[in-house]
């Protein structure tokens, strides 16, 4: 398409759904209009994040889970709205994009069947989604919720018997290549909201010790907490 006619059609774009801000639906360029955004707590980014919290590397949050944030979350997961998923998967980028290149993969906290099957969408995958699509790092899904059934029978080779840490658990049909590509390699895991970092550190502790991942660090779009 000719660029003349490109600017027409993203300026007609612009007029029938202009862009707004995801907390509070006014016009605005950015995701979060300057209005609500001095209301958010972000993350300062050079602060020292290891409060022993999470002992396996970094752990980067873009704010803190209070305000606007908070209303944000509660639209997305709680209201069914799923493309919210896009917008929070673009402002962690778009806050944190220096860092992505560190990795070689990312990887995302699963939801529970329980929450799947309410909200009818995975809300950390749809963020991860947009991350990858605009840093270029790849996802692999290499982890499963626990349902505590214990599937030990179908345990393949290569995974150890210990497969399972709690709530999560390495997927048990996940390629050989993604195993492989897995050991030595270094990971960001994600997940949406930080609490008591249990399930962050299940997680991690799954890519180190059953899939051999050399750095694992993990970031969260938003946490309660004040101690990091
Ligand atoms: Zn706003």
């Amino acid at each position: 398409m000719p660029r003349f006619l490109s600017k027409i059609f993203s300026v007609f774009g612009k007029i029938l759904s202009p862009p707004l801000c995801v907390i509070c639906r006014k016009f605005s360029e950015a995701e979060i209009c300057p209005e609500c955004m001095r209301l958010v707590i972000r993350a300062k980014k050079d602060q020292n994040r290891n409060s022993g919290l999470f002992t396996y590397g970094e752990l980067y949050y873009y704010a803190r889970y209070t305000g606007p944030i908070k209303e944000l979350v509660a639209k997305y997961k709680f209201g069914g709205q799923m493309w919210l998923g896009k917008c929070i998967g673009n402002i962690m980028h778009d806050y944190y994009q220096d860092v992505f290149p560190l990795y070689d993969y990312i990887v995302y906290v699963p939801v529970s069947k329980a929450s799947m099957k309410k909200r009818g969408f995975d809300q950390c995958f749809e963020i991860v989604k947009q991350i990858s699509k605009k840093s270029g790092v790849p996802i692999l899904e290499v982890i499963r919720g626990n349902s505590g059934k214990g599937r030990q029978s179908r345990l393949r080779r290569g995974l150890r018997k210990e497969n399972v840490t709690g709530r999560f658990a390495v997927r048990e049909d996940i390629p050989d290549e993604t195993l492989y590509a897995l050991q030595g390699s270094k990971v960001l895991i994600v997940d949406d909201i930080l609490t008591t970092g249990s399930t962050l550190r299940e997680c991690a502790a799954l890519l180190v010790d059953i899939c051999g991942c050399m750095k694992v660090d993990a970031m969260v779009f938003a946490t309660g907490r004040t101690d990091i």
